[in-house]
């Protein structure tokens, strides 16, 4: 007994020295970082641009002859599933390794007029709006289909990174830490993963000193010392080991969300949960799927016509503002644009309803009602609602892959065990923040199932989406 819990300790040793020195690691090559993110810039300034001047791809073109359905697939295929999957891993690592925005913002931020950041740019609500604005705007441009949509999403993105840090702040990333469409959602994803930078307080304020008068440059702007959760960090490594206080340490999946959540967790963060990632999202997946849109489109045409009002079924617009691509057959009327925002508005309004009546329901059964308990247990739905999200997006990787012959029958049974494995994930992160809140067991219980009641009508949307239609 005693061996074996001396040589699991030794194991547990070796692991926190493996990667407290491959955060000491990071802080010490900083000018390699840079090289990479350079690297990463030109990859992708090729993928983006260059694609959105070519001529469209025709039927003849694949992953492997043809540039833009390349690119098509790397963005949407593989770049961003695979940076959200990577958040849950290794936190917001890609925001301080790899990014191209992050260190073209922090490029421009270095030589640009080092402004106050104004208050604005610091309302909290950003990073909710921005990604619903994103989401919304992509489905009225097809941005997964066309590069020239890619080019102004994307491409607009970059811009505005880069001119943020060229106004505000000196060899920071202002965009970064308050207005990047997707910094919500790694901020979120990130509060999952089994590893951070973690803060001996009582070491740093021991620093003797010649250390105290020491600087470390944190682009995001974190405030290291106090710094409790995973979310803004970047994980650069720059800090690592600063004042011998920090360090890239290894903990509990679920450790920040029960813990450190319990008051740190707010609206905004509930509203990017609930609204943005299991509403907005799933009606932007779905809508060009649905046989509900077709039936909601069809009679309101006929409606329209019996009204003797045909311009909303022939108004077109340019591409920037509804899809228009004829030589595709693929052009959005009016008419097809306001049913996509009506069926994405209300298919919000119905998931973020159910979602936040059953979190509502679980607060009222396990105690007096608080706000901070519902926002709360709003963090555990992370899993189920990033989970979503990357099944959404690997929908693309799939769909690409098949139209290039790939035999992908293995896909529908690992989507089924990945969504449920979200919802057990986020119904385990539920019961373990009820618990850590003290509430008796029974009372648990009838929370937990409240909130698997609220979650089985998106489970169900996804069901739908993937197998039924
Ligand atoms: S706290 Fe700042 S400096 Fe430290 S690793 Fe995170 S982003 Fe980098």
């Amino acid at each position: 007994m005693t061996v074996c819990s001396s040589s699991r300790d030794s194991t547990r040793n070796r692991k926190a020295r493996w990667l407290a020195g491959a955060g000491i690691w990071l802080q010490e090559h900083q000018i390699l970082i840079r090289r990479v993110q350079w690297g990463v810039v030109i990859f992708y300034a090729l993928l983006l641009i260059v694609p959105a001047f070519l001529p469209l791809p025709g039927i003849a073109a694949h992953i492997w002859n043809d540039l833009t359905t390349f690119a098509q697939f790397v963005f949407w295929g593989i770049w961003w599933p695979g940076v959200l999957i990577s958040m849950l891993l290794f936190g917001r690592l890609w925001c301080g390794v790899f990014c191209p925005e992050g260190a073209l913002s922090e490029f421009a931020s270095e030589r640009g007029r080092g402004l106050a950041i104004p208050r604005w740019v610091k309302w909290p609500g950003w990073p909710f709006t921005a990604f619903v604005l994103t989401t919304v705007y992509g489905q009225m441009i097809s941005v997964y289909q066309y590069p020239k949509a890619a080019l102004l999403i994307l491409g607009g993105s970059t811009v505005g990174a880069i001119l943020i840090g060229y106004l505000y702040g000196r060899n920071k990333r202002v965009w970064c830490r308050y207005l990047c469409p997707v910094s919500g959602v790694f901020g979120l994803l990130s509060k999952l993963a089994p590893m951070h930078y973690g803060v001996d307080r009582a070491a740093w304020d021991a620093s003797p000193p010649g250390q105290k008068r020491q600087m470390v440059n944190c682009a995001p702007l974190v405030p290291i010392r106090t710094m409790e959760s995973a979310s803004p960090c970047h994980m650069c490594g720059r800090c690592s080991g600063f004042r011998n206080a920090i360090a890239l340490q290894a903990r509990r999946p679920n450790e920040e969300i029960v813990e450190v959540s319990a008051h740190s967790a707010h609206r905004w963060d509930s509203l990017l949960i609930i609204v943005g990632l299991i509403g907005v999202a799933l009606g932007a997946f779905q809508w060009s799927s649905s046989p509900w849109f077709i039936d909601l489109k069809q009679g309101a045409a006929f409606w329209l016509v019996e009204q003797g009002m045909i311009w909303p079924l022939e108004t077109t617009f340019p591409w920037w503002i509804l899809t228009d691509y004829a030589e595709k057959n693929d052009v959005l009327t009016l008419l097809d644009g306001t049913i996509l925002l009506v069926y994405i508005a209300a298919t919000t309004l119905f998931l973020s309803l159910a979602v936040s009546l059953s979190l509502a329901l679980a607060v009222r059964v396990t105690g007096a009602w608080q706000w901070q308990r519902f926002h709360h247990l709003a963090q555990g739905l992370i899993p189920f609602a990033g989970g979503g999200v990357i099944l959404g997006l690997s929908a693309q990787t799939f769909t690409l892959l098949r139209a290039d012959g790939f035999d992908l029958n293995w896909v529908s049974p690992l989507r089924m065990v990945f969504l449920l494995g979200a919802l057990s994930w986020s119904l385990w992160l539920v019961w373990s923040i009820l618990r850590q809140q003290a509430v008796p067991v029974g009372r648990s219980l009838i929370g937990v199932t409240a909130i698997f009641a609220g979650l089985l009508v998106p489970t169900y949307s996804w069901v739908l989406l993937f197998w039924l239609w």
